[in-house]
């Protein structure tokens, strides 16, 4: 018997989460320079971050020797402004994954269940099986949540109904009217988490505000990232907004410091620079279409996607992928979402997004 051995078996079995090759990590196994590398692997922002948010982070080095504060006033009161939501509704995280695991530690355990569907967001069964819970696969419907189906699932023993809007890795967006009559059709003891990483990348016309449905569904749970639009994916700063009950129960499993001074200084300014956030989202915008429009011409399938963010069809993925790392581009393969035929790319500067179709074109070549 080992330590591994005893470990439980929920924990054994389950396979760990794999994120984007780092630039380094390429440039040491190929030989290559770094400079040259194109990262479009992990839905970051190509235009990196706010000067201001940048500004605030430096000056917050200086606050470093001191621990954070834990109750993050300062960026509870700038997200309570943003959504119009009192500060007892919001709990913070150490990146948005930080909520859905302390969703995982308050609501899931042995003898509970989690709903998701299938090709959703990895961390819903992952953080689902390290409580000890079982996870409930609901099958795709075109690659998004099938509603009806998700909301027949739901068994008694369901605790958390996970969905991702719009969803990584697929791109998939349903829109207000059939979430928000999704939400009213769950029994009210089981919390609803909408993970809503990419919502900034939203066109004004399908944009939607969740909080304003906080009143009417208490088990509603939205939560929110740093990490995507406003550029600060290194810092690790996220946020959920619930009714105050709800933020209570995360409260109570939530790490004492799990903001850090420098995330939560320049979560607020990041915050604070909406303009920054126009911008990006503007750029995503004509980089979609960018990708849409050689998609289009190559014959190449894709799911249209309302994140930074696309999947396309490349056949055999794990071979695309290798000839596309020779070359310097970085993707990310999502066999692990059962979809070996298709990569994601995410959406760089426009000259990082020709570097990648010059080289899919001569991967597929
Ligand atoms: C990127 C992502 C997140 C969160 O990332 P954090 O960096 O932990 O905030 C959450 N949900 C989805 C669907 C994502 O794609």
């Amino acid at each position: 018997m080992s330590v591994f051995d005893r470990a439980s078996a929920h924990i054994r079995s389950i396979s760990p989460y794999q994120p984007g090759k780092p630039i380094s990590e390429l440039a040491r196994e190929m030989g290559l320079d770094e400079a040259g590398i194109v990262k479009l692997a992990s839905n970051e922002n190509p235009l990196g971050m706010s000067d201001k948010a940048r500004a605030a982070a430096l000056a917050a080095i200086a606050d470093v020797p001191r621990y954070p504060d834990g109750n993050g006033f300062d960026l509870k009161q700038a997200v309570s402004r943003h959504h119009d939501v009192a500060m007892n509704q919001i709990v913070l995280g150490n990146g948005s994954n930080d909520i859905l695991e302390m969703v995982a530690r308050a609501l899931l355990g042995p003898g509970s269940s989690a709903v998701y569907s299938q090709h959703a967001f990895a961390v819903y069964p992952l953080a689902t099986l390290a409580a000890g819970a079982t996870g409930i696969e609901v099958p795709a419907l075109d690659y998004g949540c099938d509603l009806d189906a998700m909301r027949a699932a739901i068994r008694d023993d369901t605790r958390v109904v996970f969905i991702a809007n719009p969803n990584n890795p697929t791109g998939t967006f349903i829109e207000a009217g059939a979430l928000e009559r999704f939400v009213a059709a769950v029994p009210r003891d089981v919390l609803v988490v909408v993970d809503e990483a990419y919502s900034e990348y939203l066109p004004g016309h399908l944009a939607y505000d969740s909080a304003r449905w906080l009143d009417r569904y208490p088990n509603l749970l939205v939560s929110r990232t740093f990490s995507k639009a406003y550029g600060l994916a290194g810092l690790r700063v996220g946020y959920g907004i619930g009714q105050p009950d709800v933020i209570d129960l995360l409260n109570r499993v939530r790490q004492p410091f799990n903001v850090t001074n420098v995330g939560l200084a320049a979560a607020v300014a990041a915050l604070a620079d909406q303009d920054f956030v126009r911008r990006s989202a503007e750029l995503n915008a004509a980089g979609l279409k960018q990708m849409e429009t050689f998609f289009d011409a190559a014959g190449i399938g894709y799911i249209r996607s309302y994140g930074n963010f696309i999947a396309f069809r490349a056949g055999d993925g794990a071979a695309v992928n290798r000839r596309l790392l020779e070359q310097g581009v970085i993707v990310r393969p999502i066999a692990g979402y059962a979809m070996p035929e298709w990569l994601r790319v995410s959406i760089g500067l426009e000259t990082e997004n020709a570097r990648f179709i010059d080289a899919l074109k001569k991967a597929l070549a």
